[in-house]
């Protein structure tokens, strides 16, 4: 009966085990499948919704100018950690801008059109394709910026920017508009304009100073390159979470039973 046991769960795990070899990306695919919405991108390419809202948007309760702001939940804790983590190594800091609507998005983008003689100088993004639009992309800066009108590069300069820089990644964090990335991401460095991309992503992007552009790119070419080779992504996805609970049976292999070595335990 045990060893009927043993064949059967062998005979089970087989295939997953097969499929988990040729997995050769750094990054899970669980994560990949993106069902949480944090890879979500948002750019001039790939514009969202005019009616896209997140679901689990709460209200920002990290230190912040006045005003009202939401992010969604998971970015919103994770920020919580992050600022108290910065002050700790002596950095206050303030949430400038969270979540934006389509419509204020919209808005902002027509105004700066008509201050700007009709023309587009990419400080505001076009409505859709708003970074902030995700709920996961906020603003973030020191005390002193936060009393100046507007923002630009030499934020970056400041010890708050620095820390950001440092240490986002640790909280599921990017610098989502990098310099020397503007061609790619279509939009200036940006040191305040952090976006919620989970830890497991923001390190990986971070290490491999990859723009969430290029980021994307590169998981959904190994995707394709995964299933022309055979592999079937869904339903590798699909063995990763439907793997059968444990069981316990209060059996041990003292009897010598040979095939847990099929595991390589
Ligand atoms: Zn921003």
């Amino acid at each position: 009966m045990k060893k009927l046991l043993c064949v059967f769960i062998i005979l089970c795990l087989l295939p997953l085990a097969a499929m988990a070899e040729d997995w050769g990306y750094a990054i899970s695919p669980l994560t990949l499948r993106n069902s949480d919405g944090y890879l979500t991108l948002a750019n001039r390419d790939h514009l969202l919704d005019s009616d896209y809202t997140p679901e689990d948007l709460v209200n920002v309760t990290a230190k912040h100018v006045s005003g009202h702001f939401q992010l969604r939940k998971a970015a919103h804790e994770a920020l919580l950690a992050m600022f108290a983590a910065a002050k700790e190594d002596g950095c206050t800091l303030y949430v400038k801008s969270a979540y934006r609507s389509y419509q204020i998005q919209n808005t902002m983008y027509y105004n700066r059109l008509k201050k700007n003689n009709g023309k587009d100088d990419g400080w505001v993004s076009y409505p859709g394709a708003s970074d902030h639009q995700t709920g996961l992309g906020l603003d973030v800066l020191n005390y002193a910026w936060t009393q100046k009108d507007g923002m630009n590069a030499e934020f970056g300069n400041t010890a708050e920017a620095q820390w950001m820089a440092a240490h986002c990644h640790e909280y599921g964090f990017v610098i989502r508009y990098l310099a020397g990335k503007e061609e790619i991401t279509g939009i200036h460095y940006e040191p305040w304009h952090l976006r919620y991309v989970g830890p497991e992503c923001a390190e990986y992007m971070y290490e491999n100073n990859l723009s969430l552009e290029e980021f994307t790119e590169e998981w959904q070419a190994y995707i394709a390159s995964y299933n022309a080779a055979g592999g079937d992504f869904e339903a590798y996805c699909k063995a990763l979470t439907t793997l059968p609970e444990p069981v316990t049976t209060g059996e041990t292999d003292e009897d010598g039973d040979a095939e847990v070595s099929f595991f390589g335990l």
